[in-house]
This record gives structure tokens, C-alpha cells and sequence, in this order.
């Protein structure tokens, strides 16, 4: 396999050479953060006054953690390191509970982040031939401008549709022989399905790869997408607190992604205890930023799971990788006393051939206990609104759930279409309890 680097010193770097940049970067970090009122404040309290107080990257663990609570209530300037006029964007998120997070960035953060953004697509083998249509949304969400300015930077040819506008994306895809596509990996599925509809192959198309990111996904999606489009799927992880695309990122060899430890200190907790996990454990991810001037944040916790691959890859890059998100820790699902993940209902059901492009995970109460219902569209053929026909798969997907998840849910059937699409990042899960409660 050739492999191709954006930037070969830095990426085959031998990790304890880049242990010594890696401290001073840390060191300059915490001086950096200290200049906000939340860290001052913070590390006062930890005994922290100075960069210099931090001898070795052990000493890490002297620093609390951040998390998202400490940016809503730092919102909006608590964590501005820089003069306001240093300022080129800001980022602003506001999640599920309406109440913002905001990320500054200098013009040197933005060519930062430009730079691992450009090495994240090198490392798939996407180049400056490529014509890059990017399907993530532009805006105050980071997927669209993230990887924007990566790719231009790489040199394609981008062409920045945004998400959703279905058809428009068709004709943009045909007529500039668009060759990787990026968006979520739910979207991807809907739009396989619009271009089958108007009878489009992939033989009709230049697409060679894609990268998938900002909602979890198992490996059978991304098999599955690579089987329709006749492409290679790429992972790519990231969060606004940490930038956003480019914080990880899959190389040819579509084994994990590698973390950039140039830029960000990544640290594997125990949710629950707040220590280290055991090497190989999964746990929640934490990350520092090493080279954001505006928004310096450190141990930040992420509530997304991963684990680390204790082996080297063979790409060459010294850069650890992670697996594949499992899910946020509140995405967890407490169901009659099982600890579940929707990432397990997916990788369950998406093993199916006859299963089709979406599902919805629904949770409610009955009686004293919870009832799981799975609704899931079924390829056209296979489909029958006679649930006599469908008792087979039934059978099916209730094996592969209970085998995995110990639970036995109602399973319904629905014509491919059926269940809504979102433009953004997909909401598979309803859990009506605490209505049910209220
Ligand atoms: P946002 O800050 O709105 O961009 O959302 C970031 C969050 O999206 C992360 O913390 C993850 O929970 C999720 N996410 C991003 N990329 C991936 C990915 N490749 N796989 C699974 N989840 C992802
Ligand atoms: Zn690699």
C-alpha cells in the first residue's frame, strides 16, 4: 500500500522525541490558561501559578478536569485567552440543554487546525486531484468548515454543498465528478437511496472514498456504505471543544484512528472514578489542547468511548490510535436494569442484509418495566405490510439483540423511507420515560 504523508516528520515522529515539544507545548498551554478568569481560578486552586510548576507530562494529573458544565458557566468570555481582536472566529455550540458553549480561535489556531485537517485527509490517500464535496453542514457547527479548509489547503477541488437539498447534491456529484464525498454517515445512507430511486449507479460516479464522522457508527455501516457506493469509508473524530474534524482520524489501513498527539494530550478515564483505565481499557475520552492559543483547555472530558490499539501501524504513523466511538456516556440506556448503548443495537441489527438504511431505538415504560421497541426499514422486496411475512427477520433481529444486549425488544418493520432523516447528526433514540413519569 503507498502511503502518502502530509507532514512525515511530524506524523513518524519517534514518540519520545516528541515528548520534550509535547511538555513545553503543555507547559506554554497552562500559562496561556491562566490568563482566563476560569483557570486562574481553577489552577490557583490546584496550587498551579505557572507553567514551570509542571515538571514532566506525568504532572498532568495534577490539573483538575474540565468539563462541558465549566464551559456553560464560562460562557461567554471565561475562557478567552487573547486580546479580543486576536479573535478570527468563534465556534458555538449549544447542545441538547439550549445552553452555549463557545470556542475562540486566532488566525494561528485556525492555520493549525487547518494543517491537521489537511494531514487527516492526506492520510487517507486523498490528494489534490480530488474534487471534495463537503456535505456537512457550514455554520456554527465545526464538521463544514473544519474539514473545508483542510482540503483546500491539500489543494482538491472543493465544493462546499452543505448538508441536506438532496437532489442538488446529486447533480453537484455528477456534473464535478465528485471523488470523496464528506458527510454523516446516516446522511450517506439516504443519499445511496435517492440516487438508487433515480436508477444512479456507482459505475455512474467518480467517487472513490468517504469520510464519516460526527455520529457513532458501527463497522457494518461502513461496510455497508462501502458496498453501495463501491468506495472506501474513512472514520473521522472530532468535537468543537477540541477544534472539531481532524482531532482523529482513519489512514489507508481503516484500522483505528490516529489520535494527533502533536496537538492534543489524550488520556483514557474510568468515567465513574475519574482514574486512568488500564492500557487497552476502554473509557472516556480526555484531551488537552497543546497549541490553541484563544481556548486553551485542559483534561477536558469528552463523555465519548474508546479504547487504545497498544500495536504500531503499519502506515508509519507514531500517533496512537483509538476505535471506533462506542457512544457518549449519557447516551447510555438503562433498560429493566441492562446498561446498553445504542451503538449495540446498531452493530446488532446492521448485520443483516435485509435490514435497510435507518432505524429508530424507541424506550418506554410498561407496567413496572421497560418496553424496547426497534423500528427498522427493510429493503424494498423484502418488505411486506403482512407481519405474517416478516416473521422470519423478526426472529432474526430478536436473536442477534438478545445474543448481544440481553433484552428482548418488539420489533417493527417499515418500508425503506419510512423513518425521518435528519440533515445533521441522526436521532435514532426516543426515550419516552421521563415523559411517562413527568
Ligand atoms: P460537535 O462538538 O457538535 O461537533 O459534536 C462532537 C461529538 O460528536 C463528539 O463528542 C462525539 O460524541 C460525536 N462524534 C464526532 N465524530 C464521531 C465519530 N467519528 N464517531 C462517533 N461519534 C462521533
Ligand atoms: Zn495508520
Amino acid at each position: 500500500m503507498e502511503i502518502h504523508y502530509w507532514n512525515r516528520k511530524v506524523e513518524t515522529a519517534d514518540p519520545s522525541e516528541r515528548a520534550q515539544s509535547r511538555l513545553a507545548d503543555l507547559r506554554a498551554t497552562i500559562d496561556r490558561a491562566l490568563g482566563t478568569d476560569f483557570y486562574a481560578r481553577r489552577l490557583g486552586e490546584a496550587g498551579i501559578s505557572s507553567g514551570d510548576d509542571i515538571k514532566s507530562l506525568d504532572d498532568l494529573k495534577r490539573i483538575p478536569y474540565t468539563t462541558k458544565d465549566d464551559l456553560r458557566s464560562a460562557y461567554p468570555y471565561g475562557l478567552l485567552a487573547v486580546e479580543l481582536d486576536d479573535v478570527v472566529r468563534v465556534h458555538v455550540s449549544s447542545g441538547t440543554t439550549g445552553v452555549p458553549t463557545v470556542i475562540y480561535h486566532s488566525a494561528e489556531d485556525i492555520d493549525n487546525w487547518t494543517e491537521l485537517a489537511a494531514r487527516s485527509v492526506t492520510a487517507t490517500g486523498a490528494d489534490r486531484r480530488d474534487v471534495f464535496q463537503n456535505m456537512m453542514t457550514y455554520g456554527l457547527f465545526t464538521g463544514g468548515l473544519g474539514l473545508h479548509y483542510g482540503a483546500e489547503r491539500v489543494g482538491m477541488m472543493v465544493i462546499p454543498s452543505s448538508s441536506g437539498n438532496t437532489q442538488r447534491q446529486i447533480k453537484l456529484l455528477r456534473d464535478f465528478r465528485t471523488t470523496v464525498l464528506h458527510a454523516t454517515p446516516s446522511y450517506l445512507l439516504h443519499l445511496h437511496a435517492r440516487l438508487a430511486e433515480g436508477g444512479v449507479t456507482p459505475k455512474d460516479l467518480a467517487l472513490t472514498k468517504a469520510f464519516v464522522g460526527a455520529e457513532p457508527h458501527s463497522e457494518n455501516t461502513r461496510l455497508k456504505l462501502e458496498a453501495m457506493f463501491e468506495i472506501d469509508v474513512y472514520n473521522s473524530y472530532g468535537l468543537s471543544e477540541m477544534n472539531g474534524p481532524g482531532v482523529a482520524f482513519e489512514c489507508v489501513y481503516k484500522n483505528g484512528m490516529h489520535v494527533w498527539e502533536d496537538a492534543y494530550i489524550m488520556e483514557v478515564i474510568d468515567e465513574k472514578t475519574g482514574r486512568p483505565v488500564a492500557e487497552g481499557e476502554e473509557g472516556e475520552l480526555v484531551f488537552t489542547t497543546l497549541k490553541r492559543r484563544a481556548t486553551p483547555l485542559l483534561r477536558y472530558r469528552t463523555r465519548d468511548l474508546s479504547f487504545v490499539y497498544d500495536s504500531p501501524c503499519r502506515c508509519g504513523r507514531t500517533h496512537r490510535r483509538i476505535g471506533r466511538i462506542k457512544g457518549r456516556t449519557d447516551d447510555m440506556l438503562i433498560i429493566n436494569g441492562v446498561n446498553i448503548y445504542p451503538s449495540q443495537i446498531e452493530e446488532a441489527i446492521m448485520q443483516l442484509p435485509e435490514i435497510g438504511n435507518n432505524y429508530q431505538i424507541v424506550v418506554e415504560k410498561s407496567g413496572a418495566l421497560d418496553r424496547l421497541t426497534v423500528k427498522a426499514e427493510v429493503h424494498a422486496g423484502i418488505f411486506s405490510d403482512d407481519a405474517r411475512d416478516m416473521n422470519a427477520l423478526r426472529r432474526k433481529v430478536i436473536e442477534n439483540l438478545r445474543s448481544s444486549i440481553v433484552i428482548t425488544p418488539v420489533v417493527e418493520f417499515h418500508e425503506a423511507g419510512f423513518l425521518p432523516v435528519q440533515e445533521g447528526k441522526a436521532q435514532r433514540v426516543f426515550d419516552m420515560r421521563e415523559e411517562d413519569t413527568a
